[in-house]
Parts: C-alpha cells; structure tokens; sequence
C-alpha cells in the first residue's frame, strides 16, 4: 500500500485531495468511506509529499483531473474514448508547457550556446504583463520545440498520466511530416 494507492483509492471514491498546510484538506459530496479515510491518515506525510512535488503550482491530483476533464469533454463533443484521450493528452502537454515557460539570455541560442548568427525571440510563455523570450536560431528552433515537448511528455508521465496509443500514433505522424518537409526545402 503507497500513497499513491492511497489516493487512487480516494479519486475512486470520489473524494478530492489537497494540501493545506502540512495537512491534507479532504473535499467529497458525501462523508468518505471509513476505509478510505484511514488509508489517507496512514499515509497521510508521503501523500503530502507527493503532492508538493510538481513545483508549478499544480499537483499530480490536478493534472489527472486536467486530463479526466479533458477526456470526459472530447467523449462529450463525440469523440470515441481513445480519440478523446489523446486529444486531453495534447492539452495536457500544451499546459505543461504553458506553465514551464523558458526564458533565456538574449545573444545567445538557447538549444546550440552559439551567439554567432542570426538569434531570434521565441514566445513561450502568455504573460501580458511581463511576457519573456528564448532566443533560438531559426535552424534550432525545430529541435528545441520538440524537446521541450518530449519533457512534457515525460514529466506527465512521471506523474503517473500514461501516454494513450492515439497520442503516439499522432506524434510519428507529426514527425514524419516535419521530416519529409525538411528534405523538400
Ligand atoms: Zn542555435
């Protein structure tokens, strides 16, 4: 039994869990299951501890219910369950990269360090008020994009969201595509 058992256990009872302070704050419909409300005492500080360790202002809890959220409304505009689960795969990846914005030093290519050549200002983050740049090389910027998005990819995996068979069918497909333009121009 693991924290993370702990709190599937709690998602399936339909109880939300977060932190509040050092304690977990507990949010159902109804009063949880006694066996469910013993599990998360036990294991009550490696629950908390899991749940602080995404540091972008959202827990591992929030992103499986981006992601359910997400399925549940592409089933809701009539998409079969493993379209609507690769498409919520896709969100999630665009919001981990919206919440992990890079900004780099201007004068110097963030994916090669060389500052010879022509650098140029990438947006990757929506911030009106204080929007930052990644300098890249046009010919870099390809290669960068794509492995942020594989940490994306990785980091929600580590989070327990696995990657849905559509979603990787989807990726070679992109891949191919960039490639076959490549060799064209
Ligand atoms: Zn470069």
């Amino acid at each position: 039994m693991s924290a993370a058992f702990a709190l599937e256990a709690a998602r399936a009872a339909g109880i939300r869990v977060r932190i509040d302070g050092d304690d977990l704050a507990l949010e159902a419909p109804a009063p949880p299951p006694g066996e469910v409300f013993n599990l998360l005492a036990r294991h009550k500080v490696a629950i908390v501890t899991l749940l602080r360790q995404a540091n972008d202002g959202w827990a591992v809890e929030d992103w499986k219910e981006f992601f359910d959220k997400r399925v549940r409304i592409s089933e809701f505009n009539g998409s079969l369950r493993d379209e609507a689960e690769a498409t919520a795969f896709s969100w999630c990846v665009s919001e981990w990269l919206d919440r992990h914005p890079v900004r780099s030093e201007a004068g110097v290519c963030e994916f090669c360090n060389r500052s010879q050549g022509l650098l140029q200002p990438y947006l990757t983050d929506d911030s009106l008020r204080d929007p930052g740049h990644t300098w890249l090389h046009q010919e870099c910027s390809q290669k960068w994009h794509q492995e942020r998005r594989a940490k994306a990819v990785a980091e929600l995996v580590t989070m327990g969201i696995a990657i849905p068979v559509k979603f990787a069918e989807r990726i070679v497909i992109v891949d191919q595509y960039n490639f076959s333009k490549n060799e064209g121009s």
